[in-house]
């Protein structure tokens, strides 16, 4: 099964943004917790949450996808920084539970020249304070393009923070397209490559979603700027070949590209319809 889908707008509510991916061709979504650079949360309302929860049921929307706000760095040095991260997850987590089973995605954050090594620490500890025993959400740890002194531009880097934890189950990662390519990896040239790299270093079973997102910038460029698909460094054939890719089948792919909703539908039409093509071919 193809999951495909893309950021949303989360003011409406779950069983709004449900409704909003079935309206575009896709059936499973992105959204933030809370405005993206922080803040107080709505409350949600449990039969809002329940509706949602029941199209899952149905099987018209598969697992879903949470992202932190932008703002939170998990391995800040101010120590008022680490709090907001502490709470701020911890109370996301704590919500998650509304729609069980679904996925709360993070940047890792910037180390601000504490150094690398500490930055993996503050991540794990900051983790630790915020998962509790019992959670169904797996918490994903997204791959960075390594700007500045961003942690997870490296895939041993995001290996480390999981070998420290408390709760190793509960933890995977979102591989960002635009961010590995922008942090060195060759994504749309070794597809098969970077993959292989990613199951030595991390493990393939760790692997539970992906940004599908072209890049305005070269592979190293360091740089994290989202482009359309097709348009940008990695090349409408690249994402053909992520879609297809039997290690990469069945997980939610989430659009994250310089779009409006009509922008969105079309580049969900356009995978769709060359995933039909494909299957096709293959009878
Ligand atoms: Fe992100
Ligand atoms: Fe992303
Ligand atoms: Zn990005």
């Amino acid at each position: 099964m193809l999951y495909l889908g893309c950021h949303l707008s989360s003011s409406k509510g779950f069983a709004a943004m449900g409704r909003m991916a079935l309206s575009i061709g896709a059936n499973t979504f992105q959204f933030f917790t809370r405005n993206p650079r922080g803040g107080a949360a709505k409350e949600i309302v449990p039969a809002d949450a329940a509706a949602l929860v029941q199209m899952q049921d149905a099987g018209e929307i598969g697992r879903i996808v949470a992202h932190a706000p932008y703002t939170l760095n998990p391995c800040a040095k101010e120590e008022k920084t680490l709090e907001f991260a502490r709470n701020t997850m911890k109370d996301d987590l704590r919500r998650m539970e509304y729609v069980p089973g679904n996925y709360y995605n993070f940047h890792p954050g910037s180390h601000v020249g504490q150094g690398m090594d500490e930055g993996i620490r503050k991540i794990a500890e900051t983790l630790d304070v915020a998962m509790f025993d019992g959670q169904t959400t797996t918490v994903l740890l997204e791959t960075m393009a390594g700007k500045g002194t961003e942690v997870g531009g490296r895939f041993c880097e995001l290996r480390q923070i999981i070998d420290r934890v408390s709760r190793p189950d509960q933890l995977g990662v979102c591989l960002d397209t635009c961010h590995v390519n922008d942090a060195g990896y060759d994504i749309a040239g070794s597809l098969d490559a970077v993959l292989e790299e990613f199951d030595r270093e991390i493990g393939l079973s760790r692997l539970r979603a992906l940004h599908l997102n072209d890049s305005k910038n070269p592979s190293a460029s360091h740089k994290d700027r989202h482009e359309r698909l097709g348009e940008g460094y990695l090349g409408l054939e690249a994402f053909y070949r992520i879609i297809e890719h039997p290690a990469l089948r069945g997980l939610p792919m989430i659009l994250e590209t310089p779009n409006e909703l009509p922008g969105y539908e079309a580049e969900i039409a356009l995978l769709r319809e060359y995933d039909k093509a494909a299957d096709a071919n293959k009878l």
